[in-house]
This record gives C-alpha cells, structure tokens and sequence, in this order.
C-alpha cells in the first residue's frame, strides 16, 4: 500500500521589480541531511500543520484554500524570513526577527502571532498556480499547492537556522539552464515552474502553469530528475516500504536504453511501453534492455517489453545474471569496465561496474561525463538493501560500497527504489557506517553468547518491527559469514556460532 499523501504548500517567490521577460525568483538547495529529497533544488515550503486553518485569510474562495495559503506563507517565513502578510508595513527587520523567534521557540502559534500583532493574511498576495502530488514510489508522499507571491518591498529573504543549505535569487532561465548542465536535481513541480517563468511573466502565466493535468494533482509518470534520465516508476510485488521499482529509460535524441522495467503487472506494462512508443515516435531507437541484477521487481517486466518491442532488442546483463535467470533470455552480457556509448545528442556514455554483494551478478552503471551513478538495488531512494545468502554477499557488498564511494565527481544517485538521491557521498557513507556497526554489535552479541542468527536479532535488531525478524536473520547470517572470513567468529560442528 503506498503512504497517503500528506497536505503541502510551496512559494515561488518573485522579486520586486524583476524584469517580466526574465524574471527572477528564490530558489533554495534542501539540507542534504533532509530525508524528503535532501540535496534537491526547490522552492521554499512544507507540510501543512493543523492550526493553519486558523488563521485570517481575508478574500479566499473557501476554507480548504485559506489553509494552503497560511500553511505557505508560514513555511516562506519560517525558512526565508519573508513575512507575506497585511498590516506590517511599518514592521522593522528587528521585528521580523523577533516574531520569527516568537513562533520557532513554539512560544506562540502562526495564527495567535498574526493575530496578537493585528496582521492578516490576504489572498490576493498568493497565486494559486498548480497542485503536485509525489508519486507513489515514495515512502514520503505531499499534495503540494503552490502559490506565486511577489516579495514585499524591504523584505530580503536568507537562510534561517534549519532545512536548507543555500539560496538565493535567480533568473527562472538561468535556473532551468543549471539543470540542463546536469549542475542540479529536482523534481518535476519546480522544473516545470522554472521553465513556464523563463518564457516571461505575462497575462496568461496562470494559465501556463496549470495547463499540465500534473499541475491538478494527476501524477507524473515520467520523471525526470535529470536530464537524459527518465525515472519510469513501475508498480512491482518489491518489499515494504517500497511499492515500486524504477525503470530508467536513459536517452539521447537518437537512442533509448531500458533499465529493470520490473513490473510484472499488464497496466504497468502498457504505461511503460506507451511512454517508450512516445519516445520512438519522437525518432528514437530502443538500443537495449539492461537488467540490473536477477530479483523478479527488476526482471518482470522484461519479456512483455520485448514482446511489445517485437523482439527486435536485445536484453543485456551480467553472465551470473543470465545464469540464475530461467524465464529471461539474456542476449548479450555485460562485464566490469564495459562501456556503452548511446548514439545521438547529448553524447551519453555509460560505464558497467559489477558490483556484487546484493547479488552476485549486480551491475552499476556510472555516467562519468553528468556525475550519475545508476545505483540498481546496491543504494535505493526508500527502504533498505537486503543481503541475503547466498546470492547476498556481505563482504562484497562492502566493496562495492567502498568501490561506489570512491568514483569521483558523483552528484547524483538513481537508485532501483524511491526518488534519486542528490546527496551521493553522504548517502554511501550512511550506508557503509549503518554496515559496520551492525557488524559490531553482532559481534558483541556473539561474544556474549548469542549463537545463532534468532537471538542475534533479539538483541540487536531492537529498532526493528518484529515482522522484519525473518528478513533481519538473513541479514544477520550475511554479516556473520564475512566476520567468519574475517576470522572474527567461527562456526562449530553444530553450526552454532561462537567468537572467533
Ligand atoms: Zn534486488
């Protein structure tokens, strides 16, 4: 079941006096530390808290908008500092500051401040241009309003203490040229926000903005956190929290290369393939079907493709792939250091790395030239990677990881799971950090006794649903054969584990 979403509101922020042909606007770079696209650029904004809905908003159509408005011109003011509201004209910067402090210490509410320094909140400051809903495969899901508000005179927006990391003012067309240049990850609302300013401010903006069904709450399947990247979510029968695995159809004007279309189910199927027949229709080839690693929410989908495709493409993957692989035909295989260059503009060229540990044939591609790592099931955007003997290496897994961390220049990570991960190198960190002290504990729990993976769990997977155990004991065994190659623990004749 995928989470419900949860009410949002964002602010596009215009400057004063911007000029209409290129006007600019306040773009912000969420903490990478952020778990709800950490590392993203996007516009200021949040999740709507309860008493929004109590504040005065004057001149709204009705209630449901009202609270959007307030819940977005809280979150502007908590994270920029920028008071959208009536009556404070004459307020001072000093003052600002202080209310700010008023309502982050929790000492008062946002409504009981507006209303205790007799200001107000008018509709008409806040233009309503769209309504974005996160798409299902993320565990964190928003149905987001975004409003475009002119910044009041004498107010400049800066980073107040807490979720971002930079902003600042900048043309909507250089901001939509800095994606283009692979320089930042975003998401689908604040491109197209980006791209509909960059044509300039003019009567019909309104409608500009709302003329995608996606800026009314339909979801976007295609997306594109990057250029040259579609991340294609397909529904798959994966494990909790995720619901869905991601099909990248990675392309240049002339080429389209398919990643893990995984899902078995027909609907899903067809929107995939409907998106690839757009594609071709476009001019495009498709050049290949890759599979990333052997797991059934990566390969259901692979004959049906290939069928759709009339079996004109050729599926690749890693021989160890195609050897665990009965219901897939694997054509051509592909090894460590391959290299695939799609013909077409912008050149894209993609560099195979076998990265075993979640399964032994596990392919990575790494696009050295944009800074992207396809990550497969090795680093995924929701939920947590399963090293499960025998086809789970723990040992290997780590050098992969180690091996992962160690290509340079990374900014982005497209993972088998969940949205990309735009924070690459603290992502992998976690990831090896999180490892290792597993390892250590399970160690310390073998050196107090415990000797099998059943009670290795109970004494060390304590932040962890009961209903994971069965998954946490497989996890437990891959971490104990590598301290076992490690000479750290040993197994006895009745395969009870003992220190080494
Ligand atoms: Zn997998």
């Amino acid at each position: 079941m995928s989470a419900v979403p949860k009410d949002a509101a964002a602010i596009i922020l215009l400057r004063q006096n911007t000029d209409p042909h290129n006007p600019e606007v306040f773009w912000v770079k969420r903490s990478d530390q952020l778990a709800f696209l950490g590392g993203f650029h996007a516009f200021p904004g949040g999740q709507i808290d309860a008493t929004d809905a109590e504040a005065d908003v004057r001149n709204s159509a009705d209630a449901a908008t009202a609270a959007m408005i307030s819940g977005a011109a809280r979150e502007l003011f908590e994270e920029l500092g920028v008071l959208v509201v009536q009556g404070g004209d004459a307020m001072t910067k000093g003052q600002r500051a202080s209310l700010l402090d008023d309502l982050e210490s929790g000492r008062m509410s946002w409504p009981a401040l507006l209303k205790h320094y007799e200001l107000y909140l008018d509709a008409n400051d806040f233009t309503f241009v769209g309504r974005w809903v996160t798409p299902p495969f993320n565990a964190r899901r928003f149905d987001t309003w975004f409003f475009l508000v002119n910044c009041p005179p004498k107010q400049e927006p800066y980073l107040t203490a807490g979720e971002l990391q930079a902003g600042e003012w900048i043309t909507a067309s250089d901001a939509y040229e800095r994606w283009m240049r692979d320089q930042v990850v975003a998401v689908p609302p604040t491109l197209h926000a980006l791209r509909t300013l960059a044509n300039g401010v003019s009567p019909d903006l309104v409608d500009r903005f709302l003329s995608l069904n996606h800026a009314h709450g339909e979801i976007a399947r295609r997306i594109t956190f990057r250029p040259n990247y579609i991340c294609f979510p397909v529904r798959t029968p994966t494990r909790p929290p995720a619901t869905h695995t991601c099909c990248y159809l990675i392309h240049t004007t002339q080429e389209i290369i398919v990643v893990d279309p995984g899902s078995p189910y027909e609907d899903e199927q067809q929107a995939l393939a409907d998106c690839i027949d757009d594609m071709i229709a476009e001019g495009r080839r498709v050049r290949e079907i890759i599979i990333t690693h052997l797991h059934p929410d990566h390969v259901g989908g692979v004959n049906a493709l290939k069928a759709h495709l009339a079996g004109n493409v050729p599926v690749a993957a890693h021989r160890e792939t195609a050897a665990a692989l009965n219901d897939v035909h694997v054509d051509r295989f592909i090894g460590d250091g391959d290299v695939i260059v799609l013909e077409g503009e912008p050149p894209v060229r993609l560099v195979a790395l076998h990265t075993p540990g979640h399964a032994r044939g596990h392919l990575c591609f790494h696009d050295p030239d944009r800074g992207a790592l396809l990550t497969g099931d090795n680093i995924v955007g929701v939920g947590s990677v399963l090293i499960d003997p025998p086809q789970g290496n723990m040992r290997d897994y780590l050098n992969s990881l180690e091996r992962m961390r160690a290509l340079p220049n990374l900014s982005v990570l497209f993972g088998g799971h969940g949205p990309a991960v735009a924070a690459p190198y603290r992502k992998i960190d976690e990831y090896i950090s999180h490892r290792l002290e597993r390892e250590r504990n399970i160690l310390e729990a073998v050196r107090e006794g415990a000797t099998d993976p059943k009670q290795i769990v109970a004494k060390v997977y304590t932040d962890v649903s009961p209903k994971a155990y069965s998954m946490a004991e497989r996890a437990v065994l891959a971490h104990l054969e590598k301290l076992r190659d490690d000479g750290a623990v040993i197994t006895d004749n009745d395969g009870l584990w003992l220190p080494g």
